[in-house]
């Protein structure tokens, strides 16, 4: 039972990226990406500018929630709340975009390069007041 003299911004959740997940019409939850009117180029998070042409004309993208393992390494110190050790990836989407995320898997047993993944949202951690730290991830497909 939630302790009712607390407010609801002490039970609330904090995001590694805010804004990075968006939910559509149909539930899921996909990465929200940012795709440029002006030059076509997809950028994750959703930038406010344009990182290749400068226009600030960019729409929401949802992007794909599966891709391929690039590259990672194992994180041992970590931001206050985040359980280590974790592994950190870079990941490459089915469109060519490039996230880099926690990868939700054993640190000893990381998948090989190249491995098919998809994309998780959870809980990596709690802050020291107890709030859920939430983030986009990804897992072996
Ligand atoms: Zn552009």
């Amino acid at each position: 039972m939630p302790d009712a003299r607390k407010t609801a911004d002490e039970f609330a959740e904090v995001w590694t990226v805010p804004g990075a997940v968006m939910t559509l019409a149909n539930g899921e939850q996909r990465l929200r990406g940012g795709k440029c009117q002006g030059c076509g180029a997809e950028i994750f998070p959703k930038p406010k500018v344009c990182l290749s042409c400068w226009s600030e004309d960019i729409a929401d993208d949802p992007l794909p929630t599966r891709g391929k393992l690039y590259a990672f390494t194992v994180v041992h110190v970590a931001r206050k709340g985040w359980r280590t050790p974790y592994v950190i990836a870079y990941v490459d989407l089915e469109n060519g975009v490039r996230v880099s995320a926690p990868l939700a898997c054993d640190p000893k047993a990381v998948p090989a390069y190249d491995s098919a993944v998809r994309l998780k949202v959870g809980e990596i951690g709690r802050t020291d007041d107890g709030r859920p730290i939430m983030s986009h991830q990804f897992e072996q497909a």
